[in-house]
């Protein structure tokens, strides 16, 4: 999972891209990277990236060189090779047969298929172990067979390369682009898996003469935050399978160009990746989490009433279980007790990539609040349990804490398969729930009792009609023949 974003229009582009990027920071802590174009003459493209937070990697001196109307940023969650690897870092940049620089957030599940196919047919050499080198290099390819290296490029040469992307690709994946003496591109693939969202607002640019003249100015995005926190107009979501050009005067087309069947939305977007403050399919997060909460109260009543369970505090696991917890205590009627302190300097815990980081992160970063939690039943509320090994740790430090019962919920039904589509659980082994019902994850976890919102709660929650939920129940919304390969080269290649 990563975070994408593009702007094109104002006068200094990358500073607003750089201001964005902090918005999109909870979507990848390992690296961050801005790449802006100056059209005229000159280099073009100008660069910065590097392993590392937002704040870490650019001081104002760094965005000061990246001039130009437009530019693209990324902050990286890596989920292959070394999260020290600069070569991964996004942006990426080709120079044949235009400038093309991208980012993107999402997994190719033919990845290695089609990088043997790049080597085979095309004679190229993988610089990077990154999905987006590859959709680089079949953008570039179809482009030039379609353009034949034309001066400039009609929307419908754009159309015809990015729909054969669309076609040889096959995955969840959010790309936006530009290309130089052109402008800038966005797609998403034909499910709509990753999420992409544009906006709109005036910007004043100086022409030729110097005087200022009111223009457009377009956002892309992962989510809606950034563009309202950029003062951007969300216009809306892209389609899946859609795309949109923006020249360098400002003109804006669009088109669905591929769509295979209904769209599949992520539902692990609303369940924990996207701000709750952003809004994916017109369906705003906080709403879909405050939900969640009152979909599990509905569960657990029965479960009070049956004598299973007597909660007397709901604590919720810092920090995006904290709404639905929050729903989850007023339709129970039983108090909400924030006693896990959280020390914000730690980055999230399941976004660390080892287990060995995800452990030390539990222990570093949370603190039990002693005289609220000794000698009472904790109903504990996490937005979802992956492998379990941030959960085991929960549950030891509340017990630790005093607690006398701990039961864990989860506002995410059990997570059995892997995801190809951009997060990082591609063995099913390593999930906890696989294989085991919720008295076995209960004993695994040394919790009193462990609780599920179930599929149907989930997705009426949400709200989306059409979302991908292939983790909880093995449906893939796309071709996954090239399934096997993935989880082996990428377990093999799995971060260290
Ligand atoms: S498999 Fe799960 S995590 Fe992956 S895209 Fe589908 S819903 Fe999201």
């Amino acid at each position: 999972m990563c975070g994408v974003v593009g702007i094109i229009g104002p006068d200094e582009a990358a500073k607003e891209v750089f201001l964005g990027l902090f918005t999109l920071q909870h979507r990848g802590q390992d690296a961050s990277g801005i790449l802006s174009y100056q059209d005229g003459e000159g280099p073009g493209f100008h660069i910065y990236k590097d392993n590392g937070l937002v704040e870490s990697v650019f001081s104002g001196e760094a965005v000061n060189r990246l001039p130009g109307r437009m530019a693209i940023g990324h902050t990286r969650y890596s989920t292959v090779g070394t999260s020290d690897n600069k070569t991964d870092i996004q942006p990426l940049v080709l120079n044949y047969p235009y400038g093309i620089g991208m980012a993107h957030n999402g997994n190719l599940v033919n990845y290695h298929q089609l990088v043997q196919k790049l080597k085979n047919e095309k004679k190229r050499m993988p610089l990077t172990n990154n999905d987006l080198e590859v959709i680089q290099n079949l953008f570039a390819d179809a482009l030039l067979s379609v353009s034949d290296g034309a001066e400039k490029l009609q929307f419908s040469q754009i159309g015809q390369a990015v729909k054969e992307v669309m076609s040889q690709a096959v995955g969840g994946f959010s790309v936006i682009s530009m290309i130089a003496g052109q402008g800038m591109l966005a797609f998403r693939d034909p499910k709509g898996i990753r999420p992409l969202v544009i906006g709109r607002r005036d910007t004043m640019v100086k022409d030729a003469s110097g005087s200022l003249v009111k223009k457009d100015a377009y956002c892309l995005s992962s989510e809606t935050s950034l563009l309202s926190f950029l003062g951007y107009e969300v216009i809306g979501d892209l389609e899946a399978g859609e795309l949109v050009f923006i020249n360098l005067e400002g003109k804006l087309e669009r088109k669905v160009l591929l769509q295979e069947g209904k769209a599949k939305h992520c539902m692990f977007e609303w369940v924990y990746f996207a701000g709750a403050e952003s809004t994916l399919e017109k369906q705003p997060v906080y709403t879909a989490r405050l939900n969640l909460g009152k979909g599990l109260a509905a569960k657990i009543k029965d479960l009070i009433k049956a004598g299973e369970m007597n909660p007397e505090i709901v604590v919720p696991v810092p920090e995006t279980s904290r709404i639905a917890a929050i729903s989850l205590s007023e339709d129970l009627g039983i108090p909400y007790r924030e006693v896990l302190i959280k020390n914000r300097y730690i980055q999230r815990s399941f976004i660390l990539n080892t287990p060995e980081k995800r452990a030390k992160a539990v222990d570093l970063k949370l603190n039990p609040v002693r005289s609220e939690i000794a000698g009472k039943n904790v109903l504990l509320v996490d937005d979802s349990i992956v492998r379990g090994t941030t959960s085991k740790r929960l549950v030891d430090l509340v017990r630790r804490a005093g607690a006398k019962e701990v039961y864990f919920v989860s506002t995410c039904s059990p997570i059995r398969y892997p995801c190809y589509y951009g997060i990082d659980f591609p063995n099913p082994e390593e999930l906890i729930a696989t294989g085991r019902d919720e008295q076995q994850i209960a004993q695994a976890l040394n919790a009193d009792k462990v609780v599920y919102l179930d599929q149907e709660s989930l997705q009426d929650a949400i709200g989306v009609k059409d979302m991908c939920m292939a983790c909880l129940d093995s449906r893939y919304p796309t071709d996954i023949s090239a399934g096997e390969v993935f989880r082996q080269k990428r377990l093999g290649d799995r971060v260290r």
